[in-house]
C-alpha cells in the first residue's frame, strides 16, 4: 500500500511514549462538573435549568434555536449549584453551569435508541443534534451542520492522525474500540450518502491498522457493500488537519475558503465517530469524552475519560493524574502546537479538550521575540502554503486588508511556522489576533450596509 502525506510540515519529537501504552481508564467518581455552556463553533446558546434543580446524567440543560447550535446535557447527576461565568481554556471567560453530585439524586436521562441505517435523513441529522455532537478532535464545529453538506460526497475520512506530540487519546481509541470507529464511519457515510469510507492512521500508530482492517472486514455493514478501508499516512504535522489530511489522501486541495465538501470530503475525528455511535445504538448524548494527560512535569500520564466539564484540579486531586508543581512551567490545553496555554488548570474538560500537557522547563520554548531574519523557514514549513512572515508584518502593521488578501483566514492555526522559525517569533498568535480583528471589521462594515 502507498504511504500517503502532503507537501509541507514539519516533524517535532513525538513523546507519545510516556502514554501509547497506557489503556483507556474512565474516571467516573466527579462529584463537581463546571460545563462551559458555550462549547460549539456558533451561536449562542442558553440554560434551561435554574440553581437549585435537580438533574439527571444526560439530562438537556442547555439550547436554542439556530442552524449552527448544539444543546448541552448533565454529564453527571446532581444539583445545579450556580450559573455563572468561570475561566475557560480559550483563556476567555464563560457562562458555565456548575453541577455538584448529591446523595439521592441519581439516574440517567438518555433517548430512546435509534436504527441509524434504517431511519430518515432528517431523523438521524436530528439524533445527532439532540446528541449535542460538535467535531471533538478542533473547533467544535457542530456535527449535524457537518453531515448535511450541499454538495455530493465521494468519501468520508475517519481522521485518526493524531498527529500533535504527546496526545495518544485517538490511538488508544483505534486500537480499543475500532468496532466503533468503523460504525460510526458506516454511520456517517450512510448520512451523506457517501460510496466510500477512509480510516486515514498515521505510521507512528500502525498498530491500530490490522484491529481496524478486521473490525472492517468483519463488520455487517460491509457485509452489506459498504466500502471501507484503512489507508497508512506518513507521519507527519499538520497531517490531523482536515485540508492537510483531503490533500494527502485524494490529492484535492480545498479551495480558500471553502470547505472539505466542495472536494467531496467529509472528515470526522474517530472520537467523534465512537461519540455517534453512542447517541444511536444508546440514546447517550455527548457527556463524555477520552483526553490524554501528559507532559515532562506529569507523573501520572493518562489516557482517560471524564465527564464534560470535570475540572482538570479536580482530576489532579482525585488521583487520576499526578503533577510535579516543581517543574511545571507550563499547562497547555490540547497539543504543544495548536493548544491554547492557560495560567492554571482549575479549567474544565470540553468537549473538544484532547490533552491537557504539564510541560517542564526543558519543554518550555523561550519566550522572547526577536526580529525576523527573512529565512523563509516558515513558509517552506506552511502546508497550506501561506506566507507566515508576511502574514505577521501586515498585522503587526494594521494592514488586516492585506493580511485578509494573502490568506490569512485560510490559516488553521497549525503552529508549523512558529516550531520552526529560529526568532521565536509568536506567530500563531498574531494570526489568531488579526483573525478575530478582521472578522470584526467585517461584521461591522455588514451592520453598516445593512443600515443604509
Ligand atoms: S501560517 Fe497558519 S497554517 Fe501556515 S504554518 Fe503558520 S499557523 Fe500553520
Ligand atoms: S521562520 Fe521566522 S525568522 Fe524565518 S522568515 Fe519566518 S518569521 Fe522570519
Amino acid at each position: 500500500m502507498a504511504i500517503k502525506t502532503f507537501r509541507g510540515g514539519v516533524h517535532p519529537p513525538e513523546k507519545k511514549d510516556r502514554s501509547g501504552g497506557l489503556a483507556i481508564e474512565r474516571w467516573c467518581d466527579i462529584k463537581q462538573v463546571v460545563i462551559p455552556v458555550n462549547q460549539h463553533f456558533g451561536e449562542p446558546i442558553q440554560p434551561l435549568v435554574g440553581v437549585g434543580d435537580m438533574v439527571k446524567r444526560g439530562q438537556k440543560i442547555a439550547d436554542a434555536d439556530g442552524r449552527m447550535t448544539v444543546p448541552l446535557h448533565a454529564s453527571i447527576a446532581g444539583v445545579i449549584k450556580k450559573i455563572e461565568p468561570r475561566a475557560l481554556s480559550n483563556n476567555l471567560e464563560g457562562p458555565c453551569i456548575v453541577i455538584e453530585a448529591q446523595e439521592g439524586v441519581s439516574g440517567d436521562d438518555f433517548m430512546a435508541p435509534l436504527d441509524a441505517f434504517t431511519c430518515s435523513k432528517d431523523e438521524a441529522l436530528a439524533r445527532v443534534r439532540e446528541a449535542g455532537i460538535i467535531g471533538m478532535g478542533g473547533a467544535g464545529f457542530p456535527a449535524q451542520v457537518k453531515l448535511a453538506p450541499s454538495k455530493p460526497i465521494s468519501v468520508v475520512i475517519a481522521n485518526g492522525a493524531e498527529c500533535e506530540p504527546y496526545l495518544t487519546i485517538d490511538e488508544r481509541t483505534m486500537i480499543e474500540r475500532p468496532e466503533d470507529v468503523v460504525e460510526g464511519l458506516a454511520i456517517t457515510m450512510k448520512i451523506v450518502s457517501a460510496p466510500e469510507g477512509v480510516i486515514a492512521v498515521e505510521q507512528n500508530k500502525i498498530r491500530a491498522v490490522p484491529l481496524l482492517e478486521k473490525a472492517i472486514s468483519s463488520s455487517p455493514r460491509t457485509r452489506a457493500g459498504m466500502k471501507m478501508r484503512v489507508q497508512v499516512m506518513r507521519t507527519k504535522y499538520p497531517q490531523g488537519g482536515e485540508k492537510m489530511l483531503i490533500t494527502a489522501l485524494t490529492g484535492k486541495e480545498v479551495p480558500s475558503g471553502g470547505l472539505p465538501m466542495d472536494v467531496g470530503c467529509v472528515v470526522q475525528n474517530v472520537g467523534t465517530l465512537c461519540a455517534m455511535v453512542e447517541a444511536f445504538r444508546d440514546g447517550k448524548p455527548l457527556i463524555e469524552r477520552g483526553l490524554t494527560i501528559s507532559g515532562g512535569a506529569c507523573k501520572k500520564p493518562v489516557n482517560v475519560i471524564v465527564p464534560i466539564g470535570a475540572l482538570v484540579s479536580d482530576l489532579v486531586a482525585a488521583g487520576a493524574t499526578q503533577v510535579n508543581e516543581e517543574s511545571l512551567r507550563k499547562v497547555i490545553f490540547g497539543g504543544p502546537l495548536m493548544g491554547v496555554a492557560v495560567p492554571n488548570y482549575a479549567i474544565p474538560v470540553q468537549k473538544n479538550t484532547s490533552g491537557v500537557l504539564f510541560l517542564g522547563k526543558e519543554e518550555v520554548r523561550p519566550a522572547e521575540e526577536e526580529p525576523c531574519i527573512r529565512c523563509g523557514r516558515c513558509m517552506r514549513a506552511c502546508g497550506c502554503r501561506l506566507s507566515p512572515a508576511l502574514l505577521a508584518v501586515a498585522i503587526e502593521t494594521g494592514d488586516y486588508r492585506e493580511a485578509e488578501k494573502i490568506g490569512l483566514l485560510d490559516c488553521i492555526e497549525c503552529g508549523t511556522c512558529a516550531y520552526v522559525c529560529p526568532a521565536h517569533r509568536q506567530l500563531v498568535q498574531k494570526f489568531r489576533v488579526g483573525k478575530q480583528v478582521l472578522r470584526t471589521i467585517k461584521q461591522k462594515e455588514k451592520e453598516a450596509q445593512n443600515a443604509r
